[in-house]
């Protein structure tokens, strides 16, 4: 058994496309590494953003929706996403969020240093310094330097009224152990080079959130390739846990379930990746549209806004 799993994605429901596109890859310097739509409703962006190498641990992906009303995170929840950038970024990142009136405060992730800031629909952000960064990859953008970007996701948080049973999953499925506790919160850890942390917060009350835009839509989990898949969903099949059959998702095959706690959980495989459709020199440039969407192309593009992603060039 590999003993490297973390997060793949994170889903997130947004407003407008371009306010959206402009954080995340202007301000945060994040790339866009996949243009395309939301395949449960063609009329709507799937926006994804990663790390310049556009690694699975990597993505971050936006639902916009421009009449979404505001939601309000509540319990069942991921409610936090930490994203990893080297140590000894901390006075960079601070003026960089000056620069751009990002009101963020300093807090401390478990001993780690980490600015904590809103995305403009309200989804919290932690920017948590820890480790070195990756080499620069040649032929890439870069809008924040090589050695102050974006690696990844550090990890998330998920406020929870139980933790025993979301403790046992995280642990059999994708081999999170526990670290430490501080508070109401405590850590989990696996081996993965990135999105290798997950937090539950234990809920004092069960206060429900609004569904809205700012909002996690749901937590992927890596599975190695399609075979592994295979195997975690026929365990969360055993566990009662009544998982979706395996659905493809052109990029990766996905399987989804609710867990007990309220969270929607997917695991979602690493192959075949966001190249099978684009060069990895050119991902994120182009619409593109899973192969049965192909024929509605022309309808699809009328309905979208036209979005625009930063280049350093
Ligand atoms: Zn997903």
């Amino acid at each position: 058994m590999n003993h490297h799993k973390g997060i793949h994605h994170i889903t997130v429901l947004a407003g407008e496309a371009q306010t959206n596109v402009e954080f995340y890859t202007n301000k945060l310097g994040m790339r866009l590494v996949k243009k395309s739509v939301n395949q449960d409703d063609p009329g709507t962006y799937h926006l994804f953003y990663g790390n310049q190498a556009a690694e699975p641990g990597s993505s971050l992906t936006f639902f916009p929706w421009p009449m979404a009303q505001k939601g309000k995170a509540g319990v069942g929840e991921v409610v936090n996403v930490g994203l990893q950038v080297p140590k000894g970024s901390e006075n960079y990142w601070k003026d960089r969020l000056d620069e751009y009136n990002i009101a963020f405060e300093t807090v401390e992730v478990f001993g780690r240093e980490a600015l904590r800031f809103d995305d403009p629909d309200g989804l919290e952000l932690d920017i948590v310094f820890e480790g070195e960064a990756k080499p620069k990859i040649e032929n890439i953008d870069y809008i924040v330097p090589a050695e102050h970007t974006v690696q990844g996701f550090w990890g998330a948080r998920m406020l929870l009224t139980e933790k025993q049973h979301t403790e046992m999953l995280l642990g059999e499925l994708f081999d999170f152990e526990k670290v430490t506790e501080e508070g109401n919160q405590t850590l989990y850890q696996t081996d993965a080079p990135i999105g290798r942390n997950i937090i539950i917060e234990k809920a004092d009350n069960a206060e429900n959130g609004k569904n809205g835009r700012g909002i996690v839509h749901h937590i992927a989990f890596r599975a190695e390739n399609q075979d592994e898949l295979d195997a975690l969903q026929q365990k969360v099949g055993k566990k009662g846990l009544n998982p979706t059959q395996i659905i493809d998702r052109h990029w990766f095959k996905s399987v989804y379930y609710r867990i007990p706690a309220g969270v929607l959980f997917e695991m979602a495989s690493d192959d075949p990746g966001y190249t099978v459709d684009e060069e990895f020199e050119h991902l994120g440039e182009k619409l593109i549209l899973p192969p049965w969407l192909e024929s509605k192309r022309d309808r699809i593009e009328q309905m979208l806004p036209d979005i625009e992603a930063a280049s350093a060039s």
